[in-house]
């Protein structure tokens, strides 16, 4: 069921253009709908997008069309490269309020920042922590960075899709930098996650008892269970494509350039790009497993 309708900054109902409906993107944009705004997604593979027509979402032929007099655009697409060229075949006016939740590391939201100024968009450096279910259930946590006046007009996106939004300061960036903060913790975690029970297996040790024995402990995580008994299984639906999880190891290696070694970071990199390599970039990021086992 559709919820009252939000209004926009003209009085009218507020209408969101948005764009890449994928994992993420699609539940997003259906939470916008069933909240009651106005939603009109894009996506390059327009076939992904069909099925938001069944949530009340308007589906558009192109970015273009979507976007046309929208008060908010909200891109969620692959990476920073993707935004920069989506948006630069973009008329979009100063009347559009750009929420890029996209993660696209630090080099890329300045430049996406950058682009919004030079077209005179207001812009927010908003991406979200959370993976697939989170986003079906409107429970992402929002980390926002832009100008505080911008926090009126984002609120209706950011409570309808999630369950929390801080506000980290008026300059894009650095909620782009907190992401890779967290983004370095998953990495970790998953990428620890797969060589314990590589080693297990290695070591001729049942990997069950790798959970058994952190039951009730301070070293349990509840990321462990979710990602490791996908490894265990060798199938990996994904929640979160290894493509994307070495794209953010990538930016957090950048990110922490000579100053501190992240090692734990760059193995998960080294072990995603294997994985991706072997042919596992679509499926989910516990396919690191794949890249720490040697066949
Ligand atoms: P996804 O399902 O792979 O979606 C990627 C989207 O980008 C799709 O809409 C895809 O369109 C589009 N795209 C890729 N290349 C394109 C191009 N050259 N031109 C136009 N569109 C292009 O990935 P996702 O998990 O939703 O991730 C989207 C963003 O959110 C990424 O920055 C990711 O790092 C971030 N993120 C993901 C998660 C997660 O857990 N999944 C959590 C937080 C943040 P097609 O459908 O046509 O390929």
């Amino acid at each position: 069921m559709r919820g009252a309708a939000v209004s926009g900054h003209h009085g009218g109902m507020t209408t969101v253009a948005f764009l890449g409906t994928g994992i993420m993107g699609r539940p997003m944009a259906a939470n916008l709908a069933r909240a009651g705004l106005d939603v009109r997604a894009w996506n390059r593979t327009r076939a992904k997008a069909e099925p938001l027509a069944a949530e009340g979402v308007t589906v558009a032929s192109s970015a273009a069309e979507a976007v046309e007099g929208a008060d908010l655009l909200v891109t969620m697409l692959a990476d920073g490269p993707t935004v920069a060229e989506v948006f630069g075949g973009l008329t979009v006016g100063p009347g559009t309020v750009w929420l890029q939740t996209s993660t696209v590391g630090i080099d890329w939201i300045g430049r996406l920042a950058e682009s919004a100024a030079a077209a005179g968009v207001p812009f927010v450096d908003c991406p979200v922590m959370g993976t697939k279910i989170p986003a079906e259930q409107a429970q992402l946590q929002v980390l926002a960075a832009g100008a505080p006046e911008l926090a009126e007009r984002a609120a209706p996106v950011f409570d309808a899709i999630g369950s929390r939004t801080r506000w980290l300061g008026g300059e894009p960036g650095i909620a782009t930098r907190l992401k890779l903060v967290m983004n370095a913790w998953i990495l970790t975690l998953t990428n620890g996650t797969g060589e314990s029970l590589a080693l297990a297996r290695t070591l001729g040790v049942d990997p069950e008892l790798f959970f058994d024995v952190m039951t009730g402990t301070g070293f349990d995580v509840p990321y462990a269970r979710a990602k490791g008994p996908m490894m265990l299984a060798g199938d990996y639906p994904a929640s979160f494509p290894a493509s994307l999880a070495a794209k953010d190891a990538r930016l957090v290696v950048e990110a922490a350039g000579d100053q501190i070694d992240v090692a734990g970071a760059a193995a998960a990199l080294a072990h995603l790009e294997a994985a991706v390599e072997a042919g596992h970039g679509e499926d989910d990021m516990a396919a690191v497993y794949e890249g720490i086992v040697k066949n």
